[in-house]
């Protein structure tokens, strides 16, 4: 950059996402002081991860610091750090250029749901808000940052309408100074100058950053005695106190987690929530742990009341900050805690944690691999001690990313399919878990029977069900994408088989493949008339009513695995599937007839493509060429009546 002025524009979804904030958040106007410090106080953990390595940095300064400046009659607020500031590219790349990851997935949803009146204050504050909020109440934002290590300097500037600009500048010291041009004061509008209102603000939003955030503030201070005018009498005759102006802390900094639980209220368990979170929604649930002996650590952790919008994005950052006697380490603590617990927010303090603890070593340390452990028990405690309805709640929002530990966390598989739930074929909507399945299972019934696709109704009506349905074994629905994975692992669960309801032979009765003999000739000619579209016809296991559907082998991929796998643009092998024809049902033994008396019928083809595609149909599949079916369907309609 050669020190001139660049003007560049907005990203489109980025001014989509700051008008939508400007517009939409106008009656909780106070949270950007919020973001703004939350910036502030990530810079300086940034900058203290990285001194961590490279001391040096902290030469200029080692104390870290946010400082808050209004000015009433210019309409300014100022805040201030001295942490790890921004280079010119970085300012490019972290403001104006590139919304959140998931951010353009946001806008979409919220297009999709057409109703202004979806974008409550919860549902931004699930996404996070950040940096942009400052416009909320600034016509005006300049940010002034210099890089930690560097000399150079960089002005951000903008006024929120599409443009920003950037160029070179000087600064003294380190860090980012975020400057904002107030909007002015309308009547009875909060003045964001006020030295009380900051002080609130502070207080209820930014209380736990565990950097002094500071105010200079007027003071009166007494003037001393032998510095005071006085008459002939000792009286004093001017002013006793004096106007001075003094730098104030205006948060607690407390580590809630090192306090003792008894001492600590709910509020204020909230409030430290909505700190680290940025969540506007009260948490679920809270574990507060603290642990001594050989792996000696204190936890806090928070169970959230709504799933974040981006919670199966790859990009997403664990929720678990990770600190030393109190001393802040590293967020995003991926080495603490499995990721089908990534929703979990908090703080985990370790005693004997080395500092200088680099991404890779932590990895292997002793002690955190025993944390984890620990941690790990502990949120399965909470979760089988939590009550029907909070649970419920929970499973809502997280079963999904839970059932992943299924198949990631072999340790505990078994332990996590307890935590399961699942509509069924009897529970009427409501979902029970696999230990109720197991207790409800009939006498002779000898398996756990599933089936998987992605909606229930199609489910609940599948002709894979109607022996089962006629055996009145229950069958559970599986309607997440998860689930695939999940019956992948799970092969048994207290020691009983899971079995698909459309693969292999279901099996139910003994007599059936006896039966079948006389049909075989019959199947061998379907099959050979379908040209090679399926493996096998064979006689149906698992069909009462339905004449005809399609059956994988038991190690085949299932009808919804590959769904899920080509709409994630995966290539899938092409897999035959077997087409089950109902050897109980009227209509077979007239075809069988007519194929043991009329064998060169021209209609024994025709019936051969309308079984398959029966099939097809049945499992809400589309048929190859659906005006021959229609035909055929008149003819045979024609004859009927
Ligand atoms: P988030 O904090 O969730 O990443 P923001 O919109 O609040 O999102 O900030 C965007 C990015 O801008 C931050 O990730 C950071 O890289 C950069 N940034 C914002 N404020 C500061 C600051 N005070 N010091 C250094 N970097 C900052
Ligand atoms: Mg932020």
């Amino acid at each position: 950059m050669d020190g001139k002025k660049q003007t560049h524009q907005f990203k489109t979804e980025v001014q989509q996402l700051l008008n939508l904030i400007i517009n939409s958040l106008y009656s909780n106007q106070e949270i950007f002081l919020r973001e703004l410090i939350s910036n502030a106080s990530d810079a300086c953990d940034k900058l203290r991860f990285k001194a961590q390595t490279e001391p040096d940095l902290l030469s200029d300064d080692a104390d870290f610091k946010i400082k808050i400046t209004a000015d009433a009659d210019q309409r300014t607020l100022t805040v201030a750090d001295n942490g790890i500031g921004m280079t010119h590219d970085e300012v490019l790349e972290n403001i104006g250029t590139i919304a959140k990851s998931g951010t353009a997935g946001f806008l979409q949803a919220l297009e999709a749901s057409k109703n202004e009146a979806a974008l409550t204050p919860e549902l931004i504050g699930q996404f996070g808000v950040g940096f942009y909020s400052a416009f909320i109440v600034a016509e005006k934002v300049t940010l002034t940052t210099r890089a930690a290590g560097t000399d150079k300097a960089v002005q951000w500037t903008s006024t929120g309408d599409g443009a920003y600009t950037v160029e070179e500048t000087t600064k003294d010291d380190r860090g980012t100074t975020v400057r904002l041009q107030l909007k002015p004061l309308e009547k009875d509008e909060t003045d964001f100058t006020d030295q009380w209102t900051i002080r609130r603000i502070v207080k209820e939003h930014s209380d736990f950053v565990s950097y002094p955030i500071t105010m200079d503030v007027e003071k009166d201070e007494p003037i001393p005695e032998n510095e005071q005018l006085k008459d002939k009498d000792d009286k004093p005759i001017g002013e006793t106190t004096r106007k001075v102006v003094q730098e104030e802390t205006l948060n607690s900094m407390k580590a809630i987690w090192a306090r003792d639980k008894k001492d600590i209220g709910e509020d204020e368990y909230k409030e430290f929530y909505s700190h680290i979170s940025h969540d506007w929604n009260p948490p679920l649930t809270q574990l507060h742990l603290k642990l001594e002996g050989t792996t000696e650590y204190s936890a806090l952790l928070y169970v959230p009341s709504k799933a974040p919008f981006d919670l199966f994005s790859p990009e997403r950052k664990h929720g678990i900050k990770l600190y030393s006697r109190r001393v802040f380490i590293m967020d995003d603590c991926k080495d603490l805690i499995p990721d089908y617990f990534n929703f979990i927010q908090g703080v985990v303090d370790a005693a004997d944690l080395n500092l200088n603890v680099s991404r890779e070593i932590l990895q292997q340390d002793r002690l955190v691999r025993n944390i984890r452990r620990n941690l790990v028990k502990k949120l399965f405690e909470l979760f089988e001690k939590m009550d029907t309805e909070k649970y419920d709640q929970f499973y809502q929002e997280f079963g999904q990313i839970l059932k992943l530990g299924i198949h990631s966390d072999f340790e505990n598989k078994d332990r996590i399919a307890k935590l399961a739930r699942y509509r069924t074929t009897r529970s009427e909507g409501k979902m029970i878990s696999l230990t109720d399945y197991v207790a409800n299972m009939k006498a002779e019934q000898k398996e756990i029977f599933y089936l998987t696709g992605d909606n229930l109704n199609t489910l609940l009506n599948s002709p894979y069900l109607e022996q089962l349905k006629e055996k009145d074994y229950e069958v559970l629905l599986m309607t997440d994408p998860v689930d695939e994975w999940v019956v992948q692992a799970l092969t048994e669960f207290d020691g009983k088989k899971l079995k698909s309801a459309e693969k292999g032979d279901l099996d139910l009765d003994e007599k059936k493949t006896e039966e079948t003999g006389d049909f075989n000739a019959l199947f061998g000619y379907i099959k050979s008339k379908l040209e090679g579209k399926v493996k096998e016809v064979r006689a149906s296991t698992r069909l009462k009513d339905s004449v005809a559907c399609l059956s994988g082998d038991s190690q085949d991929m299932s009808a919804y695995m590959e769904k899920i796998l080509k709409a994630s643009g995966q290539s899938v092998p092409e897999v035959k599937r077997i087409l089950e024809l109902n050897t109980g049902h009227p209509v077979m033994d007239k075809i069988k007839s007519l194929y043991e008396n009329d064998r060169d019928s021209d209609l024994l083809g025709q019936y051969s493509h309308l079984l398959l595609d029966m099939a097809v149909i049945g499992e809400g599949g589309k048929i190859d060429n659906p005006s021959q079916f229609n035909k055929l369907v008149g003819d045979l309609m024609t004859k009927a009546l």
